[in-house]
């Protein structure tokens, strides 16, 4: 019932008329549980004493919070711009004075002999302690005042306590937001009840979701914030766990559903494919392969996360495992992030599976419609094996006869919507995601919290690291002259570029201009190809099939190489106005050289124009060649606010917790969570009301739960 009341609109507490309700609805403050969910954004201590001899001991501003009598009033400058200059003395008989700067009238309230309580920023000016910024209370004559009244706390709603101090915007003041706040603390804090079992508020120390809320506005102690503090973060970052939890345990559930499809007449189509490779696995694809045949031959649906640099061979990972789930007799879905990406996919699909009988189609944009039809209904009807392509593969109008396995290649914002989306073509399917750029730990607990984790650490041999050279704009003639050798020795180059084209806005090389230099001027001897996003698919497809087979010697291009193409034979790769990549682009740009037998060399190209993070993040391609390093560099050079914006917007709803400051929080409530699940999992039921309103008091969750 709780839940009714709070969302009473905030008109309706006391003293909010139509103005202020206009106000705090443009900040997103509608309800009465939206008004109790502003947290202060800090806080004034108006409980402790701060007289004027410590002001006065201090240089610069000090904030002054002391009871003190009025004992004359001055003006200075002249005729109507006179301003008024209140005097006074503290307790021990120390002078200050107030600026009443266009405020003049307060002369008639603070009368000479007025006491008062004053509360303000005060600094030394002209041998004089001064504030210009304060607020003060008079304190009523002794009989004026009851006996309960005397202690300070009681005189005032303003002084001897600790005020919050809210976010403003225009239409509101501190002192109405206060007061709008404590009457929704007043009236409405008897419907606020506490949501987390009652052993976890022991074991870590939490206060009761009412008292945390009226702490959290009102402190009575300094202590209390933090108290406060913990438990609405705590609470947040639970949860965030539980509805992570809860998508695990349904897939579990969905598991026990059958798994199996018609058998495919062979069974071993996985071992037969290693067995034709022209090398063995690593032992990190090795243990992968492990891990992941477990998980398709469990009964429990699979969420496995697979990372590993760039080149540890994850595609081949991905191959076996969508043998394995076609010879259960169901179909595999594999979507990459490019249609570019796709047809190699495709292409090696072909190359290596077709020969095991396995039926491979590919779907891109640039399917025809009636070519369409026709593959969409060989996918129905079965006769498809594996299906490749971008996210296309996941539209409405595409059925699968039955989806056994949907592989997802480096889609790190492939966020839990779209994975949900996916899973509603078949609760069932085993869901296995790939990535070269290392989940950074916060999202590894949190977005993805409900997947495990495949770490390959090993690379196939005889790969040396790419050599990683810095050159300033200006000496990239010298970079040309290298490239050049190594064509000479038959090997292939990347050249790589921020814009496509030629832009009025910045000065930049851009990938057409370049590949007419490159091209006419600097290498004529060699064949110099461009492919960019705006260039038609086939032709796409026809440059890089002749870039694979060494038709082409140089590939310019634009960051749409920087994901998946392999072409071993390509051993350099020249990024000009390299500041202008984030350091994960980089490093995947890097990745495309130095998959072969040949040393690899990567030249980074910089403008002097460098920004503080841009010369950062050179330093680190220079001196590491480990993506976890650099994605952890990356995290730190871009700073924790960029986190949540740019992968994950829409999925860190949190009013008060931050998961860069909180994270040993965010684990407890991990564990707690996971130990609900083992011991009580009837919780974790969506049918459970206790779960549901759970869910309820966290609006963001619960669309990501309907939508499931
Ligand atoms: P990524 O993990 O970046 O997706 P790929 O799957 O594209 O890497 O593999 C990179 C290259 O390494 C491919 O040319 C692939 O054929 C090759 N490769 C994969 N596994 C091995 C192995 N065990 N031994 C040798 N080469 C391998
Ligand atoms: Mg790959």
């Amino acid at each position: 019932m709780f839940q009714e009341e709070l969302k009473q609109p905030v008109g309706r507490l006391q003293g909010i008329g139509p103005k202020t309700s206009a106000a705090l609805s443009r900040i997103g403050i509608h309800s009465v549980s939206d008004i109790l969910k502003y947290y202060p954004r800090s806080y004034e201590n108006r409980l402790d004493e701060v007289d004027f001899t410590a002001a006065f001991k201090s240089s610069g501003q000090t904030i002054v919070n002391t009871s003190a009598t009025v004992t004359a009033h001055e003006y200075f400058g002249w005729g109507k711009k006179q301003t008024l200059k209140i005097l006074l003395n503290d307790n021990k008989g120390i002078p200050a004075s107030l600026i009443c700067f266009g405020r003049n009238f307060l002369a008639e309230k603070l009368k000479e002999g007025t006491s008062v309580l004053v509360f303000g920023t005060f600094s030394v000016r002209y041998n004089e302690l001064q504030s210009t910024a304060f607020d003060f209370e008079i304190i009523p004559e002794l009989f004026d005042i009851t006996e309960k009244q005397l202690s300070a706390r009681n005189i005032s709603d303003s002084f001897g306590r600790i005020l919050p101090v809210y976010p403003l915007t225009s239409g509101l003041t501190q002192k109405g937001l206060r007061k709008a706040v404590r009457n929704a603390v007043d009236q409405y804090g008897k419907f606020i009840s506490t949501e987390l079992p009652e052993n976890f508020i022991l074991s870590n120390g939490l206060m009761s979701k009412a008292d945390a809320v009226e702490k959290i506005h009102f402190p009575e102690r300094t202590e209390d914030t933090a108290k406060a503090e913990l438990t609405l973060k705590y609470e947040e970052l639970f949860h965030f766990q539980m509805a992570a939890a809860r998508r695990a345990l349904k897939r579990r559930e969905a598991g026990r559903r059958s798994k199996t499809g018609i058998n495919h007449p062979e069974r071993n189509l996985h071992l037969k494919l290693i067995d034709s490779l022209p090398f063995s696995l690593t032992d990190g694809q090795n243990q992968a392969v492990d891990e992941i045949l477990e998980d398709l031959d469990s009964e429990r649906p699979m969420a496995r996360l697979l990372q590993g640099d760039v080149g540890c061979g994850k595609t081949l990972v991905a191959f076996i495992s969508a043998l394995r789930c076609i010879e259960k007799g169901m179909q595999c879905a594999f979507m990459a992030p490019t249609e570019l990406l796709a047809r190699q996919h495709a292409d090696n699909a072909d190359r290596l599976l077709s020969p095991l009988g396995i039926r491979v189609a590919l779907l891109s944009g640039s399917v025809k419609k009636d070519k369409r039809e026709l593959l969409l209904k060989a996918l129905t009807s079965g006769e498809v094996d594996l299906l490749i392509g971008t996210h296309a593969l996941f539209g409405d109008d595409i059925n699968f006869k039955k989806l056994g396995l949907a592989v997802i290649d480096e889609q790190q914002r492939f966020g839990v919507l779209q994975r949900t989306a996916l899973s509603e073509k078949n609760t069932a399917a085993d869901l296995l995601l790939m990535t070269a750029t290392p989940i950074p730990r916060t999202l590894a607990m949190t977005v993805f919290g409900d997947m495990d984790v495949t770490t390959i650490k090993s690379m196939p041999p005889g790969r040396s690291p790419v050599e990683t050279h810095l050159a300033a704009l200006g000496r990239e003639e010298k970079v040309y002259q290298f490239i050049k050798k190594q064509l000479s020795e038959g090997r292939q180059a990347y050249f790589v570029y921020p814009l496509i084209s030629s832009s009025d806005k910045m000065e930049l090389k851009d990938a057409e201009s370049m590949f007419s230099s490159l091209k006419d001027e600097i290498f004529p001897e060699h064949r110099v190809e461009l492919i960019h996003s705006r260039i038609d698919e086939n032709e796409k497809k026809k440059i890089m099939d002749e870039f694979h087979t060494g038709d082409v010697q140089i590939l310019v291009a634009t960051s749409v190489v920087e994901v998946g193409v392999d072409v071993p034979n390509a051993n350099c790769m020249v990024i000009e106005h390299a500041e202008r990549f984030g350091l994960s682009a980089l490093h995947q740009l890097r990745g495309r050289v130095g998959r072969g037998e040949h040393q690899s060399y990567a030249f980074l190209v910089y403008s002097p124009e460098l920004t503080e993070a841009g010369t950062a993040r050179l330093k680190v391609m220079k001196e590491s060649t480990d993506g976890f390093l650099i994605a952890e560099e990356d995290l730190r050079i871009r700073g924790p606010g960029d986190l949540a914006g740019s992968a994950q917007s829409g999925f860190m709803p949190f009013t008060i917790a931050d998961l860069n400051t909180d994270f040993d929080l965010l684990k407890k409530a991990r564990v707690d969570v996971r130990k609900l699940m083992d011991t009580d999992p009837g919780l974790l039921q969506p049918q459970n009301s206790v779960l549901r309103k759970l869910f309820e008091t966290c609006p963001p969750f619960s669309n990501m739960i309907s939508g499931e």
